[in-house]
């Protein structure tokens, strides 16, 4: 497992108006082994372009993240993630 996309790395998703509904975000919540914040997202997004990346994990191995860079049906709601996990950190 990898880490969580971050700000830093641009995975966009985390600002998006769609992201508790996003079946695109929903496959990288699933990458990353971490819950969903929707079991059922009804919201399909055109062209997201996901950036996947190999790399060497701290502890040995390799683990993958997946970035989601692109997307033609972002909106901007910047903080949208952080209050739908009131307290919890954005994953590193
Ligand atoms: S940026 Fe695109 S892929 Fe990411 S949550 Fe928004 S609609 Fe979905």
């Amino acid at each position: 497992m990898g880490a969580w996309p971050r700000r830093g790395d641009m995975c966009i998703c985390v600002d998006c108006h769609w992201v508790d509904r996003c079946q695109a975000y929903h496959a990288v919540e699933r990458q990353h082994g971490v819950s969903h914040l929707s079991d059922q997202p009804d919201f399909r997004p055109r062209q997201p372009r996901i950036h996947v990346q190999v790399r060497d994990l701290d502890a040995g191995g390799v683990g993958v993240e997946w970035d989601v860079r692109a997307c033609l049906d972002f909106q901007a709601e910047p903080g949208h993630w952080l209050r739908l996990r009131p307290g919890q950190l954005l994953p590193a």
